[in-house]
């Protein structure tokens, strides 16, 4: 019977390796968590962060003796992850390290910014009554200067830290949007508005290439760093204003369609990234709500990203199938701090009265970036 197991499994591994050589896809590097898992734990991980919509079951299945991973409507099978039997070998863990001594960090500050933050709609433009002023700062200057003053603190303290782009207005591809264009000439052939080029295209490649600098940096957390906006009145100074921080899971009808997803997928299901990802979000989450004096999101807020796409996992901490998420290869943190249109926020953020890197901005930046430091170190020390 166990020679049988095995054989099917070299066999659907085998077939799995030829169908996705082409995307760099190894299955096989999931071979050391065979006969590790009850049927009971595959389950409840699944229920408590992957699944968000019960579609994506034509994707996955569950047996008496093993989870089975592919396109099923179609009988193709990527992985069979048998389960435990008694007699198995645990895998032995690796130790955490407790401190910032040589930890590699990656860093995404979320956007572009600068001369990008109308094309990518990252902006608060905002005409105060009082004080009667116009306000205007992007989102991704703002995530940028965060990294920067971060990527300061951690390295101090002996954090070996890779930040995902190089400066205001720059993503992570070596392209910029418009040498991009030049070289994609059916985007703007199509006549399609800049706009959405920028958006449907040349940002979602630059996720991409954010992800696999990551991968590459093989770093042992990573933190995607973002502040959040009330988009309904985005146009106004709203009273409203919350932090909350998003990890992986919670995957929608379709997400399974892609092997590649399929792969991420099981990939969260059998590491511990989705257990030290809401853990590290945990710790970063209470330090926003005590540095900088911002409540987590409450459950009467009313978000339809919350309700639609995310499943909770802690107190202003939420699994979410979104690219940063999705693909990186170790525990992760995408933070959304506080509400840019605030109108506490808005004014702090728009002061220039402090510098970071040599820029001129506002010191409310700086106070984020030690809510994400003094978060790690809590997290580093809760190990
Ligand atoms: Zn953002």
């Amino acid at each position: 019977m166990k020679i049988l197991k095995i054989c099917i499994l070299i066999l659907y591994s085998s077939v799995a390796l030829a169908n996705i050589k082409a995307e760099n896809i190894d299955f096989n590097e999931f071979d050391k968590y065979q006969f590790q898992f009850t049927k009971s734990e595959i389950e409840k991980r699944v229920k408590k962060y992957l699944e968000k919509d019960s579609k994506i079951r034509s994707h996955y299945k569950v047996t008496k003796d093993a989870l089975y991973i592919g396109d099923l409507d179609h009988n193709k099978i990527d992985y069979v992850l048998n389960f435990k039997t008694k007699k198995n070998q645990k895998i032995k863990k690796s130790k955490n390290k407790r401190s910032l001594k040589g930890l590699k960090i990656a860093i995404d500050p979320g956007h572009f910014g600068g001369d990008y933050a109308r094309l990518e709609d990252r902006f608060t433009n905002i005409f105060l009554e009082d004080p009667k002023e116009e306000i205007f700062f992007d989102e991704g200057t703002l995530t940028y200067l965060t990294a920067m003053e971060l990527k300061d603190l951690l390295v101090a303290d002996g954090a070996i830290v890779f930040c995902t782009r190089g400066g205001i207005g720059k993503g992570a591809l070596d392209d910029d949007f418009f040498e991009w264009l030049k070289k994609n000439t059916k985007h703007w052939k199509s006549s399609k508005a800049l706009d959405h080029l920028f958006r449907a295209y040349y940002n979602r490649e630059d996720l991409l290439q954010r992800a696999a600098k990551i991968n590459a940096f093989n770093p042992d957390i990573t933190l995607a760093i973002h502040y959040n906006t009330n988009f309904t009145q985005k146009d106004s100074a709203v009273k409203t204003n919350y932090s909350l921080a998003f990890v992986p899971g919670a995957f929608c009808g379709g997400e399974l369609d892609k092997v590649r997803n399929r792969y991420e997928f099981l990939r969260l299901l059998v590491t511990n990234h989705m257990v030290e990802s809401i853990r590290l979000s945990e710790n970063l989450a209470k330090q926003f709500v005590t540095k900088l004096k911002v409540p987590l999101i409450s459950n009467n807020e009313i978000a339809s990203y919350i309700d639609n796409f995310c499943l909770k996992q802690k107190d202003g901490v939420y699994s979410r199938n979104l690219a940063l998420t999705r693909l990186v290869h170790s525990p992760v943190c995408y933070g959304e701090t506080l509400i840019q249109n605030n109108k506490n926020e808005l004014i702090r953020l728009s002061k220039k009265d402090t510098t970071i890197d040599n820029i001129l901005c506002s010191k409310r930046i700086k106070e984020v970036a030690q809510a994400y430091y003094d978060g790690i170190k809590r997290y580093l020390n809760s190990r």
